[in-house]
């Protein structure tokens, strides 16, 4: 399935390495599975060594998700010790005979890269995939203990009667765990994929390309949220509606390309002058707004005067001069988006009327 709905989106999540985890896996199970189809041996080399890479490419899948570094040489080191340990059980220590050697061996060798999951599961959180990371995390903690104690049983069992012998009681559980680490590892896996590519695409509808700042439709939502809250806790906040001035005259004097330039500039000096709390964005054309949080009239002027400043000053020496006029609107009580905008939009009218470079207020 991963094969056949694989996309160009998957490119580099890890997914495309999930897949051939999964594969490895299912070749690695066929082969171990005591279907008499091929020697004895050859399940126990070819699946061993099957299994230890789909153990390694999980792992690596896990990274590539996360954005850490793989530690190739490592992951190779396990594949052809468990390999090795393999062949040296079906050509020397049992010949011809199923031994648990290699599953005891590879049960200390895969725990400690299942518990490298879980704690990169655990220690990367990404807000949106919190819960569904946490419920991994823990899946792959549980294999990761469950695995040394099952082949330290099975390790006593060798060792005492020269063959598997683990109580049907311990085998059961552990046997039905494995089932639902493997759907619920796999089904958890896709559903992270699929969280952030979806958390992904959601910020881009929220982000103006050319400038990087959050866009209109960001604007309508975080207004809904800075009424709902003032209305709740009386909290004012000031919306500051910005036009750069005489912007026609840039594109035509130097072009739209420069004209691009001049507004990611512009946008990159507007956040910079802002105070964390605050939010700007691009409202459209050269038009930006700021939403001030927790500001009133004087507080709200004085910041936007600073930042009048500071957007016009230091312009680059190739490039033209820039200036913005700005309009102040505070909250009042009952007021709507609407009611808001109205009045931000003619205090900048008032400013652009008054000779533009100055902050206006409602
Ligand atoms: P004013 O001081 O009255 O605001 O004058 P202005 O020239 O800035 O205002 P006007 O609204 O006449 O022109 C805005 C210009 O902004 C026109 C449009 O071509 C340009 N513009 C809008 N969006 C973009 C953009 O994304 N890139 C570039 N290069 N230009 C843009
Ligand atoms: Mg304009
Ligand atoms: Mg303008």
């Amino acid at each position: 399935m991963l094969w056949v709905a694989r996309s160009d989106a998957d490119e580099g999540n890890g997914l495309r390495t999930w897949m051939w985890a999964v594969g490895c896996q299912a070749l690695a199970y066929l082969l171990l599975a005591n279907l008499k189809w091929w020697p004895n041996s050859v399940s126990t080399l070819l699946g061993n060594a099957f299994g230890a890479l789909s153990v390694a490419l999980f792992f690596a899948a896990i990274r590539q998700f996360l954005g850490a570094p793989i530690p190739l040489r490592r992951l190779a080191l396990m594949c052809a010790l468990v390999t090795a340990a393999a062949a040296s059980t079906t050509f020397f220590y049992a010949p011809g005979k199923p031994s648990l050697i290699p599953t005891i061996f590879n049960g200390f060798a895969y725990a400690g890269l299942e518990l490298l999951n879980a704690l990169a599961f655990w220690r990367k959180p990404r807000p949106e995939l919190l819960r569904v990371q946490r419920i991994v995390a823990l899946l792959y903690l549980a294999m990761g203990l469950l695995l040394p104690v099952r082949a330290a049983l099975l390790l006593v069992g060798e060792l005492n009667l020269g063959q598997f012998s683990i109580p049907a009681a311990w085998n059961a559980p552990i046997y039905l765990f494995g089932f639902i680490y493997i759907i619920a590892t796999n089904l958890g896996f896709l559903q992270m994929c699929k969280m952030r590519a979806e958390a992904d695409v959601r910020l881009q509808a929220l982000t103006d390309g050319l400038t990087g700042l959050p866009n209109r439709r960001a604007l309508d939502e975080a207004m809904a949220g800075a009424l709902g809250a003032a209305q709740r806790q009386g909290q004012p906040f000031t919306l500051l509606m910005i036009d750069l001035d005489f912007f026609k005259a840039i594109n035509d004097n130097f072009g739209h390309h420069r004209g691009d330039e001049v507004l990611a500039i512009f946008a990159q000096r507007l956040r910079a002058g802002l105070r964390a709390q605050d939010q700007a964005f691009r409202y459209g054309g050269e038009e930006f707004v700021a939403l001030l949080a927790n500001t009133q009239a004087d507080g709200a002027k004085l910041l936007a005067e600073r930042l009048r400043q500071q957007v016009g000053s230091g312009a680059q020496p190739s490039m033209p001069a820039i200036s913005a006029s700005f309009g102040l609107a505070v909250w009042q009580p009952g007021d709507s988006a609407d009611a808001i905008f109205q009045r931000a939009d003619r205090a900048l009218y008032q400013a652009k009327a008054l000779g533009r470079d100055r902050v206006a207020m409602a």
